[in-house]
C-alpha cells in the first residue's frame, strides 16, 4: 500500500500600504484561504502619510484569525501549516520604546515627503554622492533614514527615549516580528536584507550595517545609540521566532521579504534577466541582475531580491510613487466612482487620452526622474476633456513612468528585456496593461493568481522549513491561465505619446518654489 503524503501548507502575512492580508498556500502555490483588512490612512498635512503602528499589528492578527477560520471551514487542520512567512511595505518607519513596546509616533509611510528639505541638507553634506555605491540608493525622501532623522530632530518624545537609550527603530517587518513574538518579553528583534537595504544603513555587499553610512548620518544624533534589528537571512528557521498569541500561537515564522522582492520571488524571478512590475498603491519594477549588484547611473536603485542561503541575489529597481493611489484619488477625492474597476470602465468610454497628460506627482516623482518638488499637473485640458480622459490619463501616467524605468534598466544592465511579468491590483485593468504593452513594445505576462507578493513570502518561509527544496519544485506554480498582452500600437504612435509625457514631466517641477 502506498503511503499517502499529508498535504502541507504555508501561511503568509502580507502587510501592505493600504491593507493587511493573511493567505494560506498549498504546496502547488494555490491560495486556499485568504482574509484581508484595510486600516487607517492618516494624512495630517499635504505630503504627510502615516499609519498607526499598533493598528497595523491588530489588523495582521485579525487577518490571521479570519484566514484561519476560512481554512478550517474548508476542512483543513491548522496542524498542516508548516511555517509562516511575512512580506511588508518597505521603508515605512516605526520608532518605539524597547522597554514598553509602545510606538512613540505614528509610522511614517514610505510615500511621505515631509523630509524634503532635510533631504536637500543631507545631499549638500560632504561625500553624500558616495553613499549609493554602498547601499544601492541615493538620498531621497523615500528610504527610512530621513524619516528617522526627522523624528529625532522634531519630536521631543522621540529624543527623550533616545537620550534614555531605549529608542528602537525598525521597518514594518522588524516591528511586526518583534510584536508577534511578544515584544519586550522575548525581544526577537530582526530584519533581513531586502528590508534593511531600504533604510540606507546597510551595505548591500556585506548584508551588514555599514559604518560609513552610520557615520554619515550620525552628524547630529548618534545612530548607534538606537536599537536596530539584527540583519538575518530572508529564510531562517530560528531567527524570526514564532507567533505568541492568537490561534496560531507557537507556529514558527521562517521567512521574510520586503513586498517588491517578494513579488519578484512570487513571479519566480530567480534568474538574472527576469523582470516584474507590480501595480499596487505604488508601482515597482524589479529586474533580477544576479549575484553581483549593478549600481545604476540612470536613476534606479540597487536592491536585494533575497538572501536565502548566504548568496544574495540583486535587482535593479525603479519605483513609482503613485499608481493605484491615483485611481483611489479619482474615487475618494474627485468622486468619480466608488470602485476601482469602474475607473477602468470610465477610461474605456474614450478611445484615447484626447491629448490629456496627467503627471500624478502627488509625492514628487520617483524613478527614474527623482524630482522631489514635482507637483501633480494635468496638461492639455480643453472643452473636449471629460472624466473618461482623466481616468485614462491617470492609468497612462503609470505606464509612461514604467516605460521610462525600463529604458533606464536597459541602459544600466546592457540587456534588452524580452518580456515583463506583471501583478498587483491595478494589473486587473486590461486597458492599463494593453497600454503598457503598447508603450514598452514587449509582451506582458499576467498570472491568473495575482497574490504573488504573498506567494513570495510563502516561498521564503517554505524554503526554510523544507516544504520546497529548490527552485525547480516551483516550476509549475501559477503557470496555467496566464494572460499575455502583446504590443499592438504602431511604434511611431507609441513614441509620440511618450514624448508628450516627457514634455509634461519637464514642466511639472518647482510649482511651489
Ligand atoms: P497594495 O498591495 O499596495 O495595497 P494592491 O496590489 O491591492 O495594493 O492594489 C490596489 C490598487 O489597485 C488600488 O489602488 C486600486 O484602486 C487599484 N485597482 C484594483 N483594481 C483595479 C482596476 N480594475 N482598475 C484600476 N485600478 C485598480
Amino acid at each position: 500500500k502506498m503511503a499517502t503524503k499529508d498535504k502541507v501548507f504555508v501561511g503568509s502575512i502580507d502587510q501592505g500600504t493600504t491593507s493587511s492580508r493573511f493567505l494560506i498556500f498549498d504546496e502547488q502555490g494555490v491560495p486556499v484561504a485568504i482574509h484581508q483588512e484595510e486600516f487607517s490612512q492618516i494624512y495630517p498635512h499635504p505630503g504627510w502619510h502615516e499609519h498607526d503602528a499598533e493598528e497595523i499589528v491588530r489588523s495582521v492578527e485579525s487577518c490571521i484569525e479570519g484566514g484561519l477560520k476560512a481554512f478550517e471551514k474548508d476542512g483543513h487542520s491548522k496542524d498542516s501549516i508548516k511555517a509562516i512567512g511575512i512580506t511588508n511595505q518597505r521603508e515605512t518607519t516605526v520608532v518605539w520604546d524597547i522597554t514598553t513596546g509602545k510606538p512613540i509616533y505614528n509610522a511614517i509611510v514610505w510615500t511621505d515627503t515631509r523630509t524634503s528639505s532635510l533631504v536637500r541638507e543631507l545631499k549638500d553634506r560632504p561625500n553624500s554622492d558616495g553613499l549609493q555605491e554602498i547601499c544601492g540608493e541615493a538620498i531621497s525622501t523615500y528610504p527610512s533614514v530621513s524619516k528617522l532623522l526627522w523624528l529625532l530632530k522634531s519630536q521631543d518624545k522621540v529624543r527623550e527615549v533616545y537620550e534614555a537609550g531605549n529608542l528602537a527603530f525598525g521597518t514594518i517587518d522588524a516591528w511586526l516580528v518583534w510584536k508577534l513574538n511578544g515584544g519586550p518579553e522575548t525581544n526577537v528583534f530582526v530584519t533581513e536584507p531586502t528590508n534593511a537595504s531600504r533604510t540606507m544603513f546597510m551595505d548591500i555587499r556585506t548584508m551588514k550595517y555599514s559604518d560609513k553610512l552610520l557615520d554619515f548620518f550620525s552628524y547630529e544624533f548618534d545612530l548607534r545609540k538606537i536599537h536596530m534589528p539584527q540583519i538575518v537571512r530572508s529564510a531562517d528557521t530560528k531567527a524570526y521566532g514564532q507567533l505568541r498569541s492568537g490561534p496560531l500561537a507557537g507556529f514558527p515564522i521562517t521567512g521574510c521579504l520586503g513586498d517588491q522582492s517578494a513579488a519578484l520571488v512570487g513571479q519566480k524571478g530567480f534568474e538574472a534577466g527576469i523582470a516584474k512590475n507590480t501595480y499596487g498603491t505604488g508601482c515597482f519594477l524589479l529586474l533580477n541582475t544576479g549575484t553581483t549588484p549593478v549600481i545604476s547611473t540612470h536613476g534606479l536603485m540597487t536592491t536585494v531580491v533575497y538572501d536565502f542561503d548566504g548568496t544574495p541575489v540583486y535587482a535593479l529597481e525603479g519605483s513609482i510613487a503613485v499608481a493605484g493611489s491615483g485611481v483611489k484619488f479619482l474615487m475618494n477625492n474627485l468622486g468619480f466612482s466608488s470602485q476601482s474597476h469602474k475607473i477602468t470602465e470610465l477610461a474605456e468610454t474614450v478611445p484615447d487620452n484626447g491629448g490629456l497628460v496627467f503627471v500624478t506627482a502627488f509625492s514628487g516623482l520617483f524613478a527614474p526622474y527623482w524630482i522631489d518638488d514635482a507637483h501633480g499637473t494635468m496638461f492639455g485640458i480643453t472643452h473636449h476633456t471629460e472624466r473618461g480622459h482623466i481616468a485614462r490619463a491617470t492609468l497612462e501616467a503609470v505606464c509612461f513612468q514604467t516605460k521610462a524605468i525600463l529604458d533606464a534598466m536597459e541602459k544600466d544592465s546592457g540587456q534588452k528585456l524580452s518580456e515583463l511579468r506583471v501583478d498587483g491590483g491595478m494589473s486587473n485593468s486590461d486597458l492599463c496593461m494593453q497600454t503598457q504593452a503598447d508603450l514598452v513594445g514587449i509582451p506582458l505576462m499576467r498570472p491568473k493568481m495575482r497574490e504573488t507578493t504573498a506567494l513570495g513570502a510563502a516561498i521564503a518561509a517554505g524554503f526554510a522549513s523544507g516544504v520546497w527544496k529548490n527552485f525547480d519544485e516551483l516550476k509549475e506554480v501559477n503557470v496555467t491561465g496566464q494572460t499575455v498582452f502583446e504590443p499592438k500600437m504602431d511604434a511611431a504612435a507609441s513614441r509620440k505619446m511618450f514624448r508628450r509625457w516627457e514634455k509634461a514631466v519637464m514642466m511639472c517641477r518647482g510649482w511651489l518654489a
